[in-house]
């Protein structure tokens, strides 16, 4: 039975991507810099690790809008060219360098596409319900296997991927049952396609393994509200929004404003510095 709120009306839903409850869950100070605050605190420059991965999503997202004959490895690669971007480089000589890395990691990784397997859909929005959420997010692309569907996220990071990344990742079980209600068909494997590596590292959930993860995602979603209504009512910022800094903190837009993640990170971090980063980098996508 549905619970009713203090005013005998249902509560409201929580209204969040998947990518909104893991900043909480990382840390509740980013959180409220990225979602709360207006106007927003200023943030660093961009990544240059940030751009490789967004050109080279794009570039594959559109590999699929091009007919059949033409979706080839060369073909993803001129894409990237033609999308490629110089935010976050040291300088041009750098940012040409990684133009030629990301066309062969897109170029290799469509060389071994079956372009006859259509996707379900690519870049697709999809959204479910429980009694306290309304999640919605965009899936890099998914794929039809038989009669299920499977949800593919490219990853363009350069730290090597586990099994454990697939099985304990919060937003691919949360797109999971997102495609199984909005696409109308099961859904219970998520993939992590690691483009360098060519890797794909894969999970098949259960019905009772997605449900953890929805119970997961329900109780961070009470956390955040429980402290975004006190914020509202007078609370204090600083106690309710606590800073978790770690080592990572030299990779958060925000580090200029916290000084507690800068005291834990030794400083904010070149905005290319993730592109030599082999296992401790930030995770571009
Ligand atoms: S620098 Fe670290 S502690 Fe500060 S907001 Fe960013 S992630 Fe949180």
């Amino acid at each position: 039975m549905m619970q009713l709120g203090l005013d005998g009306m249902p509560p409201r839903l929580f209204a969040c991507t998947p990518s909104r409850l893991t900043t909480w869950q990382d840390c509740p100070r980013r959180y409220r810099f990225t979602y709360l605050d207006r106007p927003a605190p200023p943030r660093g420059p961009a990544w240059a690790h940030t751009t490789v991965g967004a050109v080279a999503h794009l570039a594959l997202a559109r590999w699929w809008d091009l007919p059949l004959e033409r979706r080839t490895g060369p073909a993803a690669r001129a894409l990237l060219d033609r999308a490629w971007q110089t935010d976050g480089f040291q300088d041009d000589a750098q940012a040409h360098r990684w133009k030629g890395y990301a066309g062969d990691m897109v170029e290799r990784y469509a060389d071994g596409l079956d372009p006859t397997q259509d996707p379900v859909g690519v870049e697709r929005t999809a959204a479910f319900r429980t009694a306290v959420l309304a999640v919605s997010g965009r899936v890099d692309r998914v794929d039809r296997r038989g009669d299920e569907l499977v949800v593919v996220d490219y990853k363009t990071g350069r730290s090597e991927l586990t099994t454990d990344d697939a099985r304990g990742s919060l937003a691919l079980a949360l797109y999971a049952l997102a495609c199984e209600r909005t696409l109308r068909r099961d859904c219970t494997r998520v993939e992590l396609h690691h483009l360098p590596t060519g890797k794909v590292l894969a999970w098949d959930h259960t019905q009772q393994s997605l449900q953890r993860h929805v119970g997961r995602a329900e109780v961070v979603a009470s956390e955040v509200r429980a402290a975004t209504e006190e914020l509202a009512t007078g609370g204090s910022a600083q106690e309710l929004f606590p800073p978790r800094p770690s080592s990572r903190c030299g990779w958060c837009d925000f580090a200029r404003q916290c000084p507690e993640g800068l005291a834990a990170s030794g400083g904010v971090k070149k905005p290319w510095a993730g592109l030599a980063q082999e296992r401790t980098g930030p995770d571009p996508d």
